[in-house]
Order: structure tokens, then sequence, then C-alpha cells
């Protein structure tokens, strides 16, 4: 099992397999929101332990992102219902095993982020790069 949780421990979460992927967007809204590096779960691998009841959302454009009411811990889009969704990588408290394959909006990340890795980086989202 790969388990998350918030920061004051409140939502904890866990998963029953490896995640698909792992991503770093450097968008401004991401980047604010404190959830740049994502990790793509499956659906069916994802389980709730406790503390869905005290997660808060935040409507931006397309996303739904969900933190925790009581520590602002970012989560990602825990309650999508897609078959694979993005969480942040920072709530994980085991190594979610996966690395980070790719880096997008890179055009709109501070200068003061250095990327550090060799992966691929799109400008914007990598669809339309
Ligand atoms: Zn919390
Ligand atoms: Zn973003």
């Amino acid at each position: 099992m790969i388990r998350g949780s918030c920061c004051c421990g409140t939502i904890k979460f866990e998963l029953s397999s490896e995640p698909n992927m792992m991503g770093t967007c450097h968008c401004s809204q991401c980047r604010k929101v404190g959830a740049s590096t994502i990790v793509f779960v499956n659906k069916d691998s994802f389980r709730w332990i406790q503390g869905r009841e005290f997660i808060s959302r935040y409507e931006s454009g397309i996303y739904t992102r969900c933190f925790c009411q009581k520590c602002g811990t970012a989560l990602g889009e825990v309650e999508s219902q897609e078959d694979s969704f993005p969480i942040a990588a920072n709530c994980f408290d085991d190594d979610p095993i996966v690395r980070n394959l790719f880096h997008e909006f890179v055009t709109s990340k501070p200068v003061w982020y250095e990327i550090c890795d060799d992966v691929t980086q799109f400008p914007e989202h990598p669809v339309k790069s």
C-alpha cells in the first residue's frame, strides 16, 4: 500500500497499486496551491481511509482542486470520477515508486525554480506543444 495524508493527519487515503506516472506543472495555479508535482492514480486503486468530509474544493477552470479545510494541504483532484486523476505528490507518506516524467508549462516557471532532472520539458500543456 502507498499511503497519503494531509499535514494535520485528518485526511488519509491509500493506493493499492503503483500510480501511472508523475509530472511537474509550473503553471501559476499549480504553483500557488502547492501542487506542482502530481501523480496520476487509477480510480480503482484509490481508497479513502478517513477525513473525506473535511475536504474543501476550489473550482479553477476545468479542475476541482481539493484541500484539507483544517490545514490547507493541497491534495489534487482526489474527488475526481475520471478513471485516472492527479494527486499532489506532496501528500504521500510512502514512496509512490514512479518518478517525474516531464515538466509542463515551463514558460510559466519562476526564475528561482531550477529544473534539475533530464526529463522532457513542454513549454505549455503537452498536447498543445
Ligand atoms: Zn489536514
Ligand atoms: Zn498547472
